[in-house]
């Protein structure tokens, strides 16, 4: 399928990610009409006034939808899947947009049954700490990657149909399996997340933290902006990936020990080494991505 042109979008969560899916889709004139759903009417009414979904639907919006999105806090994804597996058309395409994927997978094969082969998981690598329908944006995906991680069950159809929805949107679309995600994604963004919650903590529950805060500059500000994430999408994501997320916290509090070893010893020389292959590494890391 090079080419993506579909009648009806079905978005569950109308927020950071399914808006600006949305968007991206209506930006490229790539369908039809966009139907939200949600937990909350009144953010749907907010969506729908910012022109990001052209109506508020019902679960029976999914019988004629060529493609359903999920793009709610993992934890609700089971609930939502049950809801909409016995409406669910068998040409329908169902993918999700969550952060974490072994779950979502074990979520889908307990509530999708026969339609499983209809699922297709996957996962923008693009966001922000802010959320909210009114932060969707039509070029978030612009460049960004989203990775696709199908099922055994997953039909040719879907997958196609999932590749071409993330390349409409601008993203680059790569393939990995569940467990190969989870793997990395906790240790390059749910372990910074989890140490930026951390960090703020750790200073706001201190008698002189509005001390401390008044003295932060940008060094604060860069670690810690993605402490302003929404906290219950990241509760589902630590909880969800938590096996990973251990393994990397542990590796994480090894060099944190190490270098606790060298501030106290003094050893400048080992803690500059420390310092420059970390450097080294980032400046090599952000060149790639620059390119
Ligand atoms: P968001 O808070 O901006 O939007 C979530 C939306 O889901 C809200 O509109 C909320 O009302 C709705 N919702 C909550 N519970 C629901 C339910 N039971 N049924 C239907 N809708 C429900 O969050 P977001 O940043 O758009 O994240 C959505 C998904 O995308 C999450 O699974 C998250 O893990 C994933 N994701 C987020 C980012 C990011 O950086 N924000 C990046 C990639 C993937």
């Amino acid at each position: 399928m090079a080419d993506f042109k579909v009648n009806k979008v079905v978005v569950f969560g109308v927020g950071l990610i399914g808006g600006s899916f949305a968007l991206a889709l209506k930006r490229d004139k790539a369908v039809g009409e966009v139907v939200g759903l949600g937990r909350s009417t009144a953010s749907l009414e907010i969506a729908q006034g910012l022109g990001i979904i052209d109506r508020v639907g019902e679960l029976n919006d999914v019988r004629d939808a060529d493609l359903v999105l999920l793009a709610m806090p993992v934890g609700k994804m089971e609930a939502v899947m049950s809801a909409i597996a016995p409406y669910l058309g068998d040409k329908t395409v169902v993918i999700d947009a969550g952060s974490t994927k072994q779950d979502v997978v074990a979520a889908a094969q307990r509530a999708l049954g026969s339609k499983l082969g209809q699922f297709v998981p996957c996962h923008p690598i693009a966001g922000a700490e802010k959320s909210g329908a009114s932060a969707a944006q039509a070029d978030l995906y612009i460049d960004k990657r989203a990775i696709i991680t199908p099922l055994p069950e997953s039909t040719p159809f879907a997958i196609a149909m999932a590749e071409a929805a993330w390349t409409v949107c601008g993203a680059d679309v790569s393939m990995m399996t569940p467990a190969q995600h989870d793997a990395v994604f906790a240790a390059v963004s749910h372990l910074p997340h989890v140490l930026a919650f951390a960090l703020v903590e750790s200073f706001a529950k201190r008698p002189e933290a509005a001390d401390l805060f008044a003295n932060a500059g940008s060094g604060f500000r860069d670690f810690t902006r993605i402490a302003s994430s929404h906290p219950e999408m990241w509760r589902d994501i630590s909880v969800a990936n938590r096996a990973a997320l251990l393994v990397e916290l542990d590796r994480y509090m090894n060099t944190l020990i190490e270098v606790r070893a060298l501030l106290a010893a003094g050893d400048g020389q080992a803690l500059e080494k420390l310092f420059a292959t970390a450097r080294d590494a980032r400046d090599a890391w952000l060149d790639s991505i620059e390119k």
